[in-house]
């Protein structure tokens, strides 16, 4: 009677809870009920006040020390209101993950009851131990200070459990000396950068009075979903969010059907219910659909400020997981929690601009025209050109390296796709000014009833890493699981570095006396004849590209190890220094960082591939072996010829399961040091082939060992029952 039978009838057995949605309620009555937004704000604070917080929102100017109090004391009115009882500084460590450290707003007055509490000082800083997170270097143990500092432009807003709600404030991590221990620091940073260059430039186009310009992100989030009863009998998802067993199932998503497909009932109840959770925490909750491979899904909000939509990110990430639980689910948020069926990707939608003007990347009805738009396109041809190497390393991760460049996701090599459209006609700017824009067609379907449809003057290409679609470019290579700051952080810093090369070329040769078109017409030329070997308009899967890829000169950095010393070399230290995002010390930390979290993430799936591996793979393989024996010798005792081929059939793959457990424990136990880019190599070069062999001969023994004999869930049951 084995724990994954078990499984099985639990899963029979399960009832999901009734909707959720109200009568009543009418969709999106609920929007930003839980956020203290710029409507509360208006209400709640004195006009000045609230003058003073919007112009620090809106025009990046200085935080009034002499507010916050009136801030803080209007927060905490509205959150007891709300029903907290606590307030945390939400924080975004190196880890990844979201940090939260909460207080009590009551105080003891000293007569034997307590009064709430919320001063400014409180609001603006807190002060956690940070002695626990990663640092890469930039704190001694012995100095445990750590302290978050409010990020204004990131509105509060309150979390609520059944036992009493807190109220969240979003804030920067960093160390005594005020370097980044956080995602938050730097993005806010890389932001300021880009949006001040990006204005030199508006101001050229003669916007000389605009608002702060800034990056907006749109995260397409993919994930799958698994039953909670499955999932509970699988120690390797439970502590590693990846099978490191299973045979791959008869049926996987050969028959494209899972795709866009109906969503299964039950999976809709539970996004309907992360939606309305979503919305109570103003997260803009737009678009939802199946994926490529069973059991997988997709949500998109609708795309926001940079850092707004960082923060909404993580937050819907812990609002996924907690409500799946609710549904009797696990949401498995891992890049490849499955081999064989495609993996699970972010894809950050990034354009820049602001309240004003919009996208600063939209082209217009006639973009061979649209000077303004041209230009900041080819800024971001140059930046990825340019900076390839650190984009390729903000998406790098240990998780991530089982699905970049596996026919599923964009390869390793960073290029971009332009669309027929923009391809066109920056190949006319190649060879001097561009005259014309291909236009939008037009599809005749061939049914009478049916309008003429227009088509987009570009194609979409799914291959492709860095791919223009309209209005913004979609970085497709980040991973799943990955917080979408650092990808935002990297875009943000060299397109922060071509505005201020471009900016600072036309300001001088309009300062020289050239017409100002024609500086630009020379700039863009210029630039597409430099960086145009980054455009690639064709299939990312197919296998001639590579090859012509290097032929280009553009890397492929495979693997994770691969992608990492890019952060520290002098190009990139130079370029985050100049751009105030990360000092030297700041970027060798996340270096280090980085190699950490790889060697420890396979550490820990060595280790479990190991225990899994010997006592439980195995016994129930000995088991079976036993049961084929048995019955041999029973055979032979009643005189019958016996044929010892099935004996030898699962005997030959436990010999092998055997080897190989003893391979990776002698792997796990070598000395390999204490430096991190050594163990980082041995993880990759040593451990990764040695679980891969305990795995092949495991698979090998889930097609011979009896259904009522093995003991872990398989991929059959867990990606197709829900
Ligand atoms: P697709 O499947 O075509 O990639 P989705 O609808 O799944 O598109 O997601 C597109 C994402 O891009 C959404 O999050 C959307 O809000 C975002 N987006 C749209 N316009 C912009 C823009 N100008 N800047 C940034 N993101 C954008
Ligand atoms: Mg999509």
């Amino acid at each position: 009677n084995t724990v994954r039978l078990q499984a099985i009838r639990d899963v029979e057995a399960y009832v999901p809870p009734a909707a959720v949605f109200i009568d009543t309620e009418a969709p999106g009555e609920v929007f930003g009920e839980n956020v203290f937004n710029q409507v509360v704000m208006q209400k709640r604070l004195p006009k000045s006040v609230y003058k003073s917080v919007m112009s620090t929102i809106e025009h990046g100017a200085t935080l009034d020390p002499l507010v916050a109090d009136a801030v803080a004391s209007a927060m905490k009115d509205w959150a007891l209101e709300k029903g907290a009882t606590h307030y945390a500084h939400v924080f975004y460590p190196l880890t990844g993950f979201t940090a939260e450290k909460h207080d009590s707003f009551f105080e003891p007055v000293g007569d034997g009851t307590a009064l709430a509490e919320f001063a400014g000082k409180t609001l603006t800083q807190g002060e956690p131990d940070a002695s626990s997170f990663p640092n890469g270097g930039l704190r001694n143990t012995f100095e445990a200070r750590g302290y978050t500092g409010w990020d204004v432009t990131s509105p509060a807003y309150v979390l609520e459990n059944p036992n009493g709600n807190t109220l969240c404030i979003p804030t920067v991590f960093v160390s005594m000396t005020g370097e980044a221990l956080d995602h938050k620091t730097p993005l806010l940073r890389s932001q300021q950068a880009m949006g001040e260059h990006a204005e030199r430039i508006l101001r050229l186009f003669g916007h000389t009075d605009t608002k702060k310009v800034v990056s907006f992100c749109g995260p397409e989030q993919e994930y799958f979903l698994v039953d909670r009863h499955f999932f509970l009998a699988r120690p390797d998802l439970v502590n590693s969010g990846r099978t490191l067993f299973g045979s791959k199932p008869p049926k996987g998503q050969e028959f494209d059907d899972h795709y866009f497909g109906a969503i299964p009932e039950r999976v809709l109840g539970f996004m309907m219910d992360t939606e309305r959770e979503l919305f109570k925490l103003g997260i803009p909750a737009k678009t939802r659909h199946n994926e490529v491979a069973p059991g997988q899904f997709e949500i998109a909000p609708m795309f926001e400020r940079g850092n707004i939509a960082a923060d909404h990110q993580q937050l819907l990430m812990t609002t996924f997981k907690t409500i799946a639980k609710k549904h009797g689910m696990e949401c498995l948020f891992h890049e490849k929690p499955f081999q064989g069926v495609n993996g699970s990707g972010k894809h950050v939608n990034f354009s820049l601009g602001n309240s004003e003007l919009g996208s600063l990347l939209v082209p217009g009805d006639n973009p061979h025209d649209n000077a303004q738009f041209l230009v900041f396109c080819a800024a971001v041809i140059r930046a990825v050109h340019k900076y390839a190497g650190l984009l390729r390393a903000s998406v790098a991760s240990a998780t991530n390296d089982h699905r970049l460049g596996a026919n599923e996701a964009p390869p390793a090599i960073i290029s971009i796709f332009l669309g027929d459209q923009l391809a066109d006609i920056f190949e006319q700017i190649a060879k001097g000014p561009a005259t014309s824009s291909k236009g939008k067609g037009s599809m005749t379907i061939g049914v009478d009833t049916l309008p003429v449809l227009p088509t987009d003057p570009g194609d979409r290409n799914r291959t492709s890493p860095f791919a223009f679609t309209g209005n913004r470019f979609e970085f497709r290579a980040p991973g799943s699981m990955q917080t979408v700051s650092g990808p935002m952080v990297t875009i943000n810093t060299i397109m922060a570095d071509s505005l201020d090369y471009i900016a600072t070329k036309l300001e001088a040769d309009v300062a020289a006396g050239t017409d100002f078109d024609e500086a630009v017409q020379t700039l863009l030329t210029e630039i597409i004849t430099e960086h145009g070997a980054v455009v690639f308009n064709g299939d990312g899967y197919a296998d001639a590209w590579p090859i012509e890829a290097e032929k280009r000169g553009l890397a492929n950095l495979k693997t994770t190890l691969d992608a990492l010393p890019e952060l520290i070399t002098p190009a990139a230290l130079e370029l985050f220094e100049k751009y105030k995002v990360f000092n030297h010390r700041e970027m060798h930390s996340r270096y280090e960082i980085g190699l950490e979290q790889y060697t420890l993430t396979i550490a820990v799936e060595a280790k479990l591939t190991l225990e899994i591996g010997a006592t439980v793979v195995l016994p129930a393989a000995v088991r079976h072996q036993t049961e084929v024996a048995t019955n041999i010798a029973a055979l032979k005792a009643a005189g019958v010829e016996v044929d010892l081929a099935p004996l030898e059939e699962v005997s030959t793959p436990i010999a092998a399961l055997r080897s190989a457990l003893a391979g990776l424990r002698t792997a796990l136990a070598a000395d390999v040091g204490h430096e991190a880019l050594a163990e980082a190599e041995h993880a990759r070069s040593a451990l990764l082939p040695a679980m891969a062999e305990v795995r092949a001969a495991a698979d090998a023994l889930e097609e011979i060992v009896s259904d009522d004999l093995w003991p872990l869930p398989t991929y059959q049951e867990m990606l197709f029952v829900l």
